[in-house]
């Protein structure tokens, strides 16, 4: 048996491969730079068009372009919902989901994932709601990995609940439930994330996606100090120099020439989700007789955006535990990495009072889970590299 880098091996691969990289192309690069140059650096006309673009690609009436995925959800969450209430979530999470609650000085409650798809558990969100006796005022779940969640069901639990629902489509920009794309569904706002490891980038930056007039209206003052004028507005010759402040707003504007490199990575978007379907498939099926992991679950009823690659360690037939194969898998240089440690872990949440105790299927499912490399740079070499790691490091530890 061949014995892995870290048990002083030789590694499968001699450079490091990243779990997660953008592509941006010579075209887009010199798309950028034209607009530095055109006199409009930031409250200039390709904001408005980069939001009509996207707003056209997912389906929905107002896009609000921001400087990341985590004030999308802020201002999301601030103007769909009131202060001071509960707002349900899940716990397996990049921990600005939760922190986007706290900002509005709400409280998150975690609901438990279901175990197959690691999405918020429409059953669990219920239990929750009673648990909470009163108080509850929305849902934010989050399409994990790029698989939507089960939004009939969640969008059901809301109406007779009265709650609203904020979707955290960091991972799912593209994907579909039901032949609808994330962001063209009921809720009340859909938040998107343009960060580097994401499916298109503007090096920072974030969208909130909504249908509802009053969330478009409130959002677009809240990104902006809550002005109710734009600096386009204020900037020619017969405007008056007057704006009122209506709101306590931020600013979360982003840049022109960020906006133009969303434009132009926007015409990329499907071939880049169609290469993270293509490696996901060569993954599903190159490793479907592993009897040392799981592979991930899709539901019929989706596409799957494939964000990330998550599998679940079969720990009864291994001789070492999760960290160890990470371990093990980084020193063969394939950068995997751990999506994610659920938020109640961390100091800041354990001394708000969270703990393991009402989500076991979150405990047990981070105990073994491992993403596995997955962009559309990747080249068939990278693929097999994986795989062939992957196999290497199991095979020795096995039981
Ligand atoms: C990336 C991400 C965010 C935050 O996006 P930023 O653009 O980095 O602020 C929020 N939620 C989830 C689930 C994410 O993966």
């Amino acid at each position: 048996m061949e014995k892995p880098a870290i048990e002083g091996g030789k590694p499968v691969r001699k450079e490091y491969l990243p779990y997660g990289f953008h592509w941006i192309s010579e075209d887009d690069a010199a798309f950028v730079s034209k607009s530095l140059l055109s006199g409009w650096i930031t409250g200039g006309p390709a904001i408005e068009e980069f939001e009509e673009a996207l707003a056209k690609y997912v389906g929905c009436k107002h896009v609000i372009l921001v400087n990341s995925g985590t004030a999308a959800l802020e201002i999301a969450v601030k103007a769909a919902t009131s202060p001071n209430k509960k707002i349900i979530t899940t716990p397996l999470t990049f921990v600005a989901s939760a922190n986007s609650i706290l900002y509005n000085n709400s409280t998150p409650v975690f609901a438990d994932i279901d175990a197959p798809t690691f999405n918020l558990s429409p059953a669990a969100v219920i239990t929750q709601i009673s648990r909470a006796k009163g108080g509850v005022d929305a849902i934010l779940p989050v399409h994990f990995a790029g698989q939507p969640c089960k939004m009939d069901e969640i969008t059901a639990i809301a109406n007779e609940h009265k709650l609203k629902v904020i979707e955290d489509a960091a991972h799912a920009l593209g994907a579909e439930y039901k032949g609808k794309k994330i962001g063209s569904l009921k809720s009340e706002a859909t938040c998107f994330s343009f960060h580097p490891v994401k499916h298109i980038t503007t090096g920072e930056g974030g969208a909130v996606a909504t249908n509802n007039e009053e969330v478009a209206h409130k959002a677009r003052l809240l990104r902006n100090h809550g002005l109710d004028k734009s600096s386009q507005q204020r900037n020619s010759s017969t405007a008056p120099y007057t704006y009122d402040v209506v709101t306590l707003g931020r600013n979360f504007r982003v840049t022109d020439f960020q906006a133009r490199l969303g434009l132009t990575q926007l015409k990329n978007l499907d071939s880049f989700i169609k290469r993270r379907n293509e490696i996901a498939k060569f993954y599903l099926k190159e490793l479907a007789d592993s009897p040392w992991l799981t592979l991930p679950h899709v539901e019929k009823e989706v596409k799957h955006a494939w964000h990330i690659f998550v599998i679940k360690l079969n720990l009864d037939k291994l001789r070492v535990n999760r960290d160890k194969i990470f371990a093990a898998l980084r020193a063969e240089n394939i950068g995997v990495n751990v999506h994610y440690i659920p938020v109640y872990k961390f100091t800041y949440y354990k001394n708000l009072g969270y703990d393991e105790k009402q989500t076991p299927v979150t405990e047990k499912v981070f105990e073994s889970i491992i993403t596995l490399p997955i962009f559309p740079k990747m080249t068939h070499e990278d693929e097999v590299d994986v795989v062939n790691a992957v196999k290497k490091v199991l095979a020795y530890y096995a039981k």
